[in-house]
């Protein structure tokens, strides 16, 4: 009788463990889009590595969308430029519902938003819709800004990210890695009160490692 059972048992969770369930559970995941998330302070490379993942799901035959905000035209309007010169072009965007257009005309599998800390608050909405629809998202921005505080609506993309890439540059300075963004005017720390955006040449701005970050006061 035991020995009945046991088969019984036995069989039953073959049944449950097929392989075409677990087929069918992964094929579901696959249609959830994913963000992940590129951070970190001013010349760390996040341009660098959204470039070296577009590239590479160009490669893999996959639609990519790049888009960056009008507001970022240090380097030219339609691309998005790394600090060591490689460019890939990009829709300039003003509005973050204007994304939800594209993403649909283009039919993309993947979605690439650089600079995304220049976007207003709506950007998480647009985000959560597209990921909604199963597109794969990977952002890019500045999780800090001049002040050291977090920037924009970075920190609630990075709550929600599925991935988070951050990255640090060389603090010039001392050489240690940097995690912080100088923003210096006329060669001079800026103050506090200061306007937050002010997209500007690269000697506006300097790596800072935590201990040679200057402010002239908290935020926290
Ligand atoms: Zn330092």
């Amino acid at each position: 009788m035991k020995q009945i059972l046991f088969s019984l048992l036995f069989i039953s969770c073959i049944t449950l463990c097929k392989p075409a369930h677990r087929v069918q559970i992964m094929h579901e995941k696959c249609d959830i889009g994913q963000l992940t998330v590129i951070c970190g302070p001013m010349f760390a490379g996040k341009s660098e590595e959204l470039i070296r993942v577009i590239r590479r799901a160009q490669y893999a035959q996959k639609i990519v969308l790049v888009v960056k905000h009008e507001f970022d035209d240090r380097t030219s309007a339609t691309d998005v430029a790394s600090h060591n010169g490689n460019t890939i072009t990009a829709h300039p965007v003003t509005d973050a519902e204007d994304i939800i257009r594209l993403a649909h005309e283009s039919d993309c599998d993947i979605l690439c938003i650089d600079e995304v800390q220049f976007f207003s608050d709506n950007i998480v909405a647009v985000i959560c819709k597209l990921l909604d629809e199963g597109i794969e998202i990977i952002v890019s921005g500045l999780d800090q800004d001049f002040r050291a505080m977090p920037f924009g609506q970075m920190p609630t993309l990075l709550a929600l990210a599925d991935e988070v890439i951050k990255l640090t540059a060389i603090c010039t300075a001392c050489g240690q890695q940097a995690q912080k963004s100088q923003r210096l005017i006329n060669g001079e720390p800026a103050k506090f009160d200061d306007p937050i955006l002010l997209v500007g040449a690269q000697e506006s701005y300097q790596a800072r490692c935590r201990n040679c970050f200057y402010i002239d006061k908290k935020g926290y």
